[in-house]
């Protein structure tokens, strides 16, 4: 086989792999297996770039950055849906039909309503060429890099597909996906998201395509747009769309009588708390194409379908207590303490209140019966207050000025939402909070250790931070609650094996502010060893490569802190990694030692990824925007006219993937 039939061949079988897996929810080959093949392929397409296809599977990582989404208009108007809340409004709806059209028989498609951002891709040949946001309706904003990362997405169509259309869907974030990505927000010191479908639609405009790879976005269907499609109904375009690769959700019903619709309506209201994915309603839409064509459009929306929206599960109850709690980070965040009810098929107990401006805002207070509703959100929320039912006597909501662990005064500073208790080195909750990050599986992976022993351990005043545990010895552990001789001796070698764990991780665990697992994987491969990033400066942390200043700041004031200081040196003296792995360090040399590159467009002898690793690996650093103090910038193909414009302005020297190549040598 040559390599060009092995790549296609490689290419179909990946594509293959992915519908099953993404769109038809069932794989056929291991994830290791399918890592394999895509790494073959990666490596036969770097090697052969003469054969590079814009809808290769190998393009779901992203890796494009785009600055400004170009405006682009849409081929045919995006409109919005006329809503309906009733079954009554449904039968008004379908007079007017009858009356438009003539007394002819009607049929109805039913459609869940997806909740996410909207989106038209355009097909050109079977290959997806170009995304766009809905925007305004006529036109929107041109996200295709990102689009290409989510795998639901078809790059390739296969079976009879027409040579041009449109088609539309839903950009949605499941539940799950988003609970993980808050779970990591939370674990990393950051205020977690509000609810899936904001963040679908914020995920599309994200600058870098390969931030939008890692978050699990799923894209469904609903309909197709173009002349020529040979469709003749929805029900029918809903079948080939998904016989062409795209992923349209099966709940869907035909019915010939509202009656079946209102059914239909009922029945996932209740069942679409078991979907993956949010919903707020039902589309429903005249079958025939040829009736949606007679029926038109009003100036805003279809007059051939119509939104049945779900009512937003609410119920009201009493709030018993505002109870406040302190997070590793020292944010406080106000918990409402409910009267338990049934919301949406959970017993609730607790919703969050955010903040102080939040309380404020609907003058929530204790003894109050308030609405809670579960939107879109995992935590459910209030949304206002019964008035009616307000106690006598009752006083605005006092908030705490004084951390309720340590009783320090609390801090707010401008711009920041939330309130914070600074007394970092002696608020009990902040400091187990830290020893625990530290221990959990993503930073040391401690073994034999668990959040309450850290409890323990610093309540019996053995252990104030992270360095003292290296101290531990069996003999001071066993007495400890529910410890025997054997747990005691397991988390005594648990702590010591700990030394093993390499330095990026340990840059995690050291649990700075705003300094996630990515970040700190970057500030470790940046300045390869703890002295290097300890001494540098704000200035010179924001060059790296997604650091900005809020997280510089954050990595400088750590650093600063004496105590910090020495903690660290004491993890230094008990073996702990500070600096990368020789392995990680051979392959590297100094050669571009203090400069700072910039890196635009696309290349094509290295990846833009490769490209960065090879400057970070000779000693320089990659900067993620032009400055006075960029050495280089290296320009790709399609590079944006802005950086170019700011280096020649700044003077700064541009030079070609081969310059670079042949600097490095
Ligand atoms: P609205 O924004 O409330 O006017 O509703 C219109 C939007 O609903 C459209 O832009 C679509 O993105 C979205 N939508 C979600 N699910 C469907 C569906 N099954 N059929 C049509 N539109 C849908
Ligand atoms: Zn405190």
């Amino acid at each position: 086989m040559s390599a060009e039939q092995q790549i296609e061949s490689l290419r179909n079988e990946l594509r293959e792999h992915n519908h099953n897996y993404y769109v038809l929810d069932n794989p056929t080959i291991s994830d290791y297996d399918f890592d394999m093949k895509l790494k073959e392929l990666q490596k036969l397409e770097a090697e052969f770039p003469l054969f590079y296809d814009e809808s290769s599977p190998t393009l779901r990582v992203g890796g494009m950055v785009t600055k400004n989404f170009e405006t682009v208009a849409h081929n045919q108007r995006m409109y919005s849906l006329d809503n309906s809340y009733s079954k009554e409004d449904l039968q008004d709806w379908e007079k007017r039909i009858q009356k438009g059209l003539g007394d002819v028989e009607v049929e109805f498609t039913c459609e869940l309503k997806y909740d996410g951002a909207s989106i038209n891709l355009t097909y050109e040949d079977g290959k997806l060429i170009k995304a766009v946001t809905r925007g305004d309706g006529y036109q929107g904003d041109n996200v295709t890099t990102n689009i290409k990362t989510i795998n639901s997405v078809p790059l390739q169509l296969k079976g009879d597909y027409p040579s041009k259309f449109d088609i539309r869907g839903e950009i949605v974030l499941p539940f799950e996906g988003f609970a993980k990505m808050n779970a990591e927000r939370i674990e990393n010191g950051e205020e977690p998201y509000m609810n899936p479908r904001n963040t679908a639609s914020g995920s599309l405009k994200l600058q870098d395509s390969a931030a939008v790879a890692k978050r699990p976005l799923d894209c469904l269907l609903y309909g197709i747009v173009g002349q020529n499609t040979g469709i003749t109904s929805q029900w029918q375009m809903l079948q080939k769309a998904r016989d062409w690769g795209f992923k349209v959700p099966t709940v869907a019903k035909l019915c010939k009588t509202t009656d079946e619709v209102m059914t239909f309506v009922e029945e996932w209201d209740v069942r679409r708390h078991d979907l993956p994915y949010e919903t707020d309603g039902v589309v429903i839409k005249v079958n025939n194409l040829q009736q949606q064509e007679e029926l038109g459009h009003t100036s805003k929306s279809p007059r051939w379908a119509m939104a049945y929206k779900f009512k937003a599960e609410q119920v009201s109850t009493v709030l018993n207590e505002i109870t406040y709690q302190v997070g590793r980070t020292g944010a406080i965040t106000p918990v409402a303490n409910l009267e338990p009810v049934l919301l949406a098929g959970t017993t609730v107990k607790r919703a969050s209140l955010h903040n102080a401006d939040q309380i404020a805002k609907f003058d929530i207070r204790e003894g109050d019966t308030v609405y809670v509703e579960k939107g879109g959100e995992i935590i459910p929320k209030i949304i206002g207050v019964d008035f009616n039912k307000r106690p006598q006597h009752s006083s605005p909501t006092k908030y705490i000025d004084h951390c309720p662990e340590c009783h320090t005064e609390l801090v707010r500073t401008e711009g920041d939402a939330k309130h914070y208790c600074a007394n970092y080195y002696g608020c009990p909750v902040q400091i187990t909070g830290r020893i625990q990050h530290y221990i959990s599986r993503k930073a040391m992976d401690i073994e034999g250790m668990g959040s309450e022993t850290v409890t323990l351990l610093f309540q019996e005043g053995l252990i104030t931070n992270y360095a003292d545990l290296y101290s531990l010895t069996k003999d001071q552990v066993m007495p400890l609650e529910r410890m025997a001789e054997k747990s005691a001796e397991n988390l005594v070698n648990g702590v010591a094996d700990s030394i093993k764990i390499p330095f990026e991780r340990v840059m995690f665990a050291l649990g700075i502010r705003f300094v996630g697992e990515t970040v700190a994987k970057k500030l470790a491969k940046a300045y390869k060893n703890i002295d290097a990033l300890m001494s540098a400066s704000e200035e010179e942390l924001t060059a790296v490569d997604e650091i900005g200043e809020r997280i510089a700041k954050s990595v400088v004031e750590f650093f600063h802190n004496e105590e910090n200081r020495e903690i660290i040196s004491r993890l230094k003296s008990h073996g702990v990694q500070f600096e990368l792995s020789a392995e990680k360090l051979e392959n590297q040399t100094e050669k571009l030692k203090g400069q700072i590159f910039v890196v635009s467009g696309v290349f094509t002898k290295v990846s833009r990824d490769e490209l960065k690793k090879l400057i970070e690996d000779n000693g320089g650093k990659v900067g993620s925007s032009v400055s006075s103090k960029t050495t280089f910038l290296v320009a790709g193909d399609k590079m944006g006219p802005s950086k170019r414009t700011k280096a020649e302005t700044l003077g700064v020297q541009i030079i070609s993937e081969d310059d670079f190549l042949e600097i490095i040598g």
